[in-house]
């Protein structure tokens, strides 16, 4: 299965995304993941990317889009987690699908009301495992250490209430198209994403069981 979560900043796309990678076995690709192991590395295209990441803005489409190339061109199927985040990157996976002869099966939105994804952001404990918790939540069995792998927790520099309003600003300008989009190619799937985490995974596993089974 290909499919794509498209949600706001902390509506948890890396949540769903390390549910569904573990029950249907497909690869989870996280563009911010992606982005800040380049930055942490010092690589051209992550000296490129800080500077926006840190603002909340988007980082240029060229840079997501060559390291998205480069992560989905091996794998038969993927969660696309981040990507894409512009009509033109939405333009550019399908041609890079069409050459492939692949096609996306679903687009899940996750909707959640703005002052809930701050709050979300604001408690948000990452693990470099991809392993995500919030402090009040869904915080770890042991305080500030991951459950899956052990390493510590740690907090994102962009998870701030500032820069949150800046990223929620940024997704309506530019995400939100694409909603109508995958909308009007006939995939889209809305799913409400103000509830606890095991039911909008339960919510999600029956789209995805549905799919399966077409
Ligand atoms: P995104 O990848 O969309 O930014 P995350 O999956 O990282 O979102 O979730 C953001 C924060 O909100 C994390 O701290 C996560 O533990 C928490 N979270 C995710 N889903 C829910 C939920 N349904 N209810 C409460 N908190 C959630
Ligand atoms: P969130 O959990 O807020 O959805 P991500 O971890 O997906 O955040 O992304 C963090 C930051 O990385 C974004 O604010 C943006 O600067 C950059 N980024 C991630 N994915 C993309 C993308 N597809 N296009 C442009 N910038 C991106
Ligand atoms: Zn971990």
């Amino acid at each position: 299965m290909r499919l794509i979560l498209l949600a706001p900043p902390g509506a948890g796309k890396g949540t769903q995304a390390e549910l569904i990678e573990q029950k249907f076995r497909i690869a989870h690709i996280s563009t911010g993941d992606l982005l800040r192991e380049a930055v942490k590395k010092g690589t051209v295209p992550g000296l490129k990317a800080k500077k926006y990441m840190d603002k909340g803005e988007l980082v240029p489409d060229e840079v997501v889009i060559d390291i998205i190339r480069d992560e989905i061109k091996d794998l038969y199927d993927f969660i696309l987690d981040g990507f894409p985040r512009t009509l033109e990157q939405a333009k550019i996976l399908d041609k890079i699908l069409e050459e492939e002869e692949k096609r996306l099966d679903t687009v899940i939105e996750i909707q959640v009301p703005d002052e809930r994804l701050v709050k979300r952001s604001v408690g948000r404990l990452s693990c470099k495992c991809g392993e995500v918790y919030h402090e009040i939540y869904n915080p770890p069995a042991a305080e500030g250490i991951c459950d899956r792998c052990g390493e510590k927790l740690y907090k994102r520099e962009d998870d701030n209430a500032e820069t949150m309003y800046s990223r929620i600003k940024t997704y309506k300008m530019k995400t939100l198209p694409l909603i109508k989009y995958y909308f009007t190619k006939g995939i889209l799937k809305t799913v409400n994403g103000d509830q606890d985490i095991e039911r909008v995974y339960w919510k999600i596993e029956k789209i995805l069981n549905r799919i399966k089974k077409d």
